[in-house]
């Protein structure tokens, strides 16, 4: 082993996002990271059945482009290569919210791209392929977790490859990508030791999705078209954005019994039924590109790691695992993007450490609740604009939701503000800044006009 490296062989279970980003990280410190992926990954971006929320919208936030441009240099070029199209926040979307149709339209410098799910995960894919250390295993499901003899460790898995025996692979390190956290959960059982709390906010929300090819004619002055409900009276609202191939997908989403639905006309007719016509415009007398795809999302859900005594030495939970965002706010990636980042970065810095894996898995779980305090508290406060949501209510919602929409009209006045807020949105910055004392006194002086 050479100096920078932290034992012989990590594992990374799952190759989504979180996955791919996690052996970026790895292949740096160990001698030979494998991705055990259970779906049999084709040679071409496509939908896969692990990943079924890969046929609904999936927004790169500039935040989480930043963080795998920190992993993979030059990645914005192969995004580019394989059709992602550049968008500018605040100027290429056409953000229609209440009160605001649109929202001021100006190049704000945030920068990133617009694709489909399986065309970020493929570009990815491609560039952990090369990596030389790195061994992508797909159609290789893990069972379960094997326990050290101490019973507070995990030193390797349980796997079932391409329909073979089941068989050990030994690790120094085990990165549950897996976005469901079955493995982790079931080592928990195993060991008779409690699971980590986990907090959930019910938002019962159903995604309907279709993708249109862009109609021949002049371009609209938009690329893509974000329409935000009239909360609470109403849950209904949508988001389309270009894709790759001259294409838009449009998501359609509403809670409880306003969910969308999957066929054709209905679909047209529950887009008809947003606050305004944008979108239905744009989609009606557009070509459909395939079926109509549903996804029931009933809650968003935080694992709270960070209560644990320890974490068992040698495992580290990620991405989804760890917190499952309501995807309304098009954050899921981009955090799980950010932890590989922040995983990176804590390797890099354990190499001299006396015990380089404790010292990480510490450090990891201190580190995500930082990444995690802004797109969280935007998730889950604004979910409580409706009263059917349920889970722990945050404290001062009220004062928060004023404050809030105070912001948003500071923010359409002034450019400075509006900045500020769309690098937040993005998670290029955390949610603190709010509290600088200028901005704060001016937001206290919108509020009072509330
Ligand atoms: C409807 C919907 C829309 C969304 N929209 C957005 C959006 O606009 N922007 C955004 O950033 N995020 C969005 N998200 C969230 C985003 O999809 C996830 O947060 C993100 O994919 C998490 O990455 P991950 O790597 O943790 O998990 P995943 O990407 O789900 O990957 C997990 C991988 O593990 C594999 N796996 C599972 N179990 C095993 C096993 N036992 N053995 C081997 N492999 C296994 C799976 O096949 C899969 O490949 C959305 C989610 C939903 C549901």
């Amino acid at each position: 082993m050479t100096q920078s490296q932290l034992g012989r062989h990590a594992v990374v279970i799952g190759a989504g996002i979180g996955g791919l980003s996690a052996a970026c990280a790895l292949a740096d410190h160990f001698e030979q990271v494998s991705v055990l992926e259970r779906d049999d990954l084709a040679p071409t971006a496509g939908p896969r059945a692990g990943t079924p929320q890969g046929r609904h919208v999936h927004a790169l936030l500039a935040g989480g482009l930043q963080a795998l441009r920190e992993l993979f240099p030059g990645i914005e070029d192969d995004l580019r290569q394989a059709g992602a199209v550049p968008l500018r926040g605040a100027l290429d979307v056409r953000v229609e919210r209440p009160g605001f149709d649109p929202f001021p339209v100006r190049d704000l410098g945030v920068l990133t791209y617009s694709m489909s799910r399986p065309i970020i995960e493929f570009t990815l894919r491609q560039r952990v392929q090369r990596l030389p250390n790195v061994s992508l295993r797909p159609s290789c499901r893990v069972l379960d977790l094997v326990a050290g003899a101490d019973g507070a460790s995990v030193t390797g898995v349980r796997c079932e490859e391409g329909g073979a025996a089941t068989r050990r692979l030994s690790a120094d390190l085990v990165v549950d990508a897996s976005g469901r956290g079955t493995p982790t959960l079931g080592w928990f059982e195993a060991m008779g030791r409690p699971a980590p709390p986990e907090t959930h906010i019910g938002v019962d929300i159903g995604y309907a999705s279709a993708v249109f090819e862009m109609p021949a004619g002049p371009d609209a002055d938009w690329k893509g078209v974000m329409t935000f409900p009239k909360a609470p009276q109403s849950s209904r609202g949508a988001l389309m954005l270009p894709l790759e191939g001259r294409c838009w997908m449009v998501s359609l989403g509403g809670r409880g019994g306003d969910k969308p639905p999957g066929d054709e006309a209905g679909f047209l007719e529950y887009a008809r039924g947003l606050r305004t016509r944008t979108i239905h415009d744009a989609i009606d007398g557009a070509r459909r590109v395939g079926d109509i795809a549903r996804f029931a999302f009933p809650s968003s859900m935080r694992r709270h790691f960070e209560q644990l005594p320890a974490l068992p030495r040698g495992l580290l939970p990620l991405g989804d695992v760890i917190c499952r965002f309501n995807p309304v706010y098009g954050q899921g990636m981009s955090v799980a993007a950010q932890e590989g980042a922040l995983l990176r970065r804590l390797l890099a810095e354990a190499v001299h450490a006396p015990d380089p894996l404790q010292r990480v898995g510490a450090d990891f779980i201190e580190g995500v609740q930082a990444l995690l305090e802004t797109p969280w508290a935007m998730a889950a406060i604004p979910d409580f604009i409706f009263p059917e949501t349920t889970g722990p209510r945050p404290p001062d919602l009220e004062r928060n939701l004023r404050f809030g929409s105070a912001l948003l009209h500071l923010a359409a006045k002034r450019p400075e503000v509006h900045k500020l807020m769309v690098e937040v949105q993005h998670l290029l910055k955390p949610r603190s800044v709010y509290r600088n004392p200028v901005l704060m006194a001016r937001v206290m002086v919108e509020m009072a006009k509330l």
